[in-house]
C-alpha cells in the first residue's frame, strides 16, 4: 500500500472521487484461480506483494472437471484434478494470499492504476494487474443443443457422467480432452459413442490406445452433429450427417462437448492485444502484454501447450514479471521524490 500511495496519491484521490461506489486499493490483482493464477498468487505473496485474488466463474478452474491428472510432476501415482487445486489454493494462502469469491465482470485499462469491477458493483485498483483467466468450453452453436443444455448437454463428463449411469451418451470432438470424457464415461455409462468430424483422432497416442481398447466406446468417424434431439424430458438422441451427406440418428440421454476451448479475454478486448481467437499477445519468453503493469499468463495466453504444468510455469514468471515492475516503479518514484526535493 505505502508503495501505491507514493506513486500515484495525487492520481489515486482524483480517480476515487471520480468513481461511484466501493473502490478498494491493491497492489497485485489476481484475476482467475487455476495452475496460473494460484502458482502466481504463492509467488507473489511470497514477495510480500499482498496479492488479492478473484477466483472467477469456476474456483479453481478446469481442472476441477477433469478426474485423474497424470502428467503432473510430483505426483507418482496421480492425482484428483479438484483435489490438486485445492491443494494449490491452500498453499497460496498459507503465504497471505487474499482468495475471494467473485468474477471480473468489466475492466478499464485506460489508466493506470487499472480498475477491474467485480460482480457488477466492486471495483478494485491495481497497480499490478495478473491475468490467469483461463478458457471456457466450446459449444457446437447449435439452437438445439442450447435448448437441452443442463438438460442432457454438458461441457463437463466429471461434473454430469454420474446423471447418466448405465446410459448411452455421445462425447463430440476427437481430441485429448474428448478421449479422456469418453473413458470416463465409459465408466459409467453403458455405451459411449464419440462423434468425430475426421477419420483421426487428434489425441495423444497414448489416450487414442485406451479408447481403442476399450469396448463400450465406439467412435462415429466423419461425423457431424446436425440436431439434438428431445423431448420435455430432456436429451433422447442425436442426429447426424456423415461427410457423405447420409443422415443417421444415434438414441443417447446424455450429450457431451469435448470441442476446445475459448479464452476468457473478452472483458480486456480494446485494451490488450490478442489474436483472432481472443488469446492474450504476451512478449516472448515473457508475461508482459502490450500494457506495462499488465501481465498474463495460463491458458488465456497460451493456444499451443495448455497444460496445468506449463500454465503454472507460466503464472510463476507472471508474478516475477510483476514483481520487478512494481520495484521499478518503486524505485522510479523515490528518485523522482528526490529530485523535486533537491530542486526546492
Ligand atoms: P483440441 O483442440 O485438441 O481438440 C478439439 C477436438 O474437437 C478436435 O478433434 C476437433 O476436430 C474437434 N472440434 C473442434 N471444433 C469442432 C466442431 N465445431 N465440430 C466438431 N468437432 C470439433 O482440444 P482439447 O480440449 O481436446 O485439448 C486441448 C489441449 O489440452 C491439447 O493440447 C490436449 O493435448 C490437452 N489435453 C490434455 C489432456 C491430458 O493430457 N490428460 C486432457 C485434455 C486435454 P479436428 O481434430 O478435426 O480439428
Amino acid at each position: 500500500m505505502a508503495l501505491f500511495k507514493k506513486m500515484d496519491n495525487i492520481e489515486d484521490d482524483q480517480n476515487q472521487e471520480q468513481l461511484n461506489g466501493e473502490v478498494e486499493k491493491v497492489k497485485v490483482l489476481i484475476i482467475g484461480s487455476g495452475p496460473a493464477g494460484y502458482t502466481a498468487a504463492i509467488y507473489a505473496a511470497r514477495a510480500n506483494l499482498k496479492p488479492v485474488m478473484y477466483e472467477g466463474m469456476e474456483p479453481g478452474g478446469q481442472l476441477t472437471t477433469t478426474t485423474d491428472v497424470e502428467n503432473y510432476p510430483g505426483y507418482p501415482q496421480g492425482i484428483q484434478g479438484p483435489n490438486m487445486m485445492e491443494e494449490f489454493k491452500q498453499q497460496a494462502e498459507r503465504f497471505g494470499t487474499d482468495v475471494r469469491f467473485g468474477l471480473a465482470t468489466a475492466a478499464d485499462l485506460s489508466q493506470r492504476p487499472y480498475t477491474v469491477t467485480i460482480d457488477d458493483k466492486k471495483q478494485i485498483q491495481a497497480d499490478a494487474l495478473i491475468i490467469a483467466t483461463g478458457a471456457s468450453a466450446k459449444y457446437l452453436g447449435l439452437e438445439s443443443e442450447d435448448k437441452f443444455k443442463g438438460m442432457g448437454v454438458s461441457a463437463c463428463a466429471t461434473c454430469d457422467g454420474f446423471f447418466y449411469k448405465n446410459q448411452d451418451v455421445a462425447v463430440v470432438g476427437g481430441g485429448d480432452s474428448a478421449a479422456e470424457e469418453a473413458l470416463y464415461l465409459a465408466g459409467i455409462c453403458n455405451k459411449v459413442y464419440m462423434i468425430h468430424r475426421r477419420d483421426q483422432l487428434r489425441a495423444s497416442q497414448i489416450m487414442q490406445e485406451r479408447v481403442f481398447q476399450t469396448e463400450n466406446i465406439e467412435i462415429l468417424w466423419n461425423s457431424e452433429t446436425k440436431e439434438v434431439l428431445g423431448d420435455q424430458d430432456g436429451v433422447t438422441g442425436v442426429r447426424l450427417k456423415k461427410n457423405s451427406g447420409e443422415e443417421y440418428d444415434i438414441n443417447v440421454t446424455g450429450f457431451f462437448l469435448a470441442i476446445g476451448h475459448k479464452p476468457n479475454s473478452d472483458i480486456f478486448q480494446g485494451y490488450l492485444e490478442m489474436d483472432d481467437t481472443g488469446y492474450i499477445k504476451t512478449e516472448p519468453g515473457s508475461t508482459h502484454t502490450n500494457l506495462e503493469g499488465v501481465f498474463a499468463c495460463g491458458d488465456v495466453q497460451d493456444s499451443i501447450y495448455r497444460q496445468a504444468v506449463t500454465a503454472a510455469g507460466s503464472g510463476c514468471k507472471a508474478a516475477l514479471d510483476a514483481e520487478r515492475y512494481l520495484s521499478k516503479k518503486e524505485f522510479e518514484a523515490k528518485k523522482a521524490a528526490e529530485k523535486e526535493k533537491a530542486e526546492k
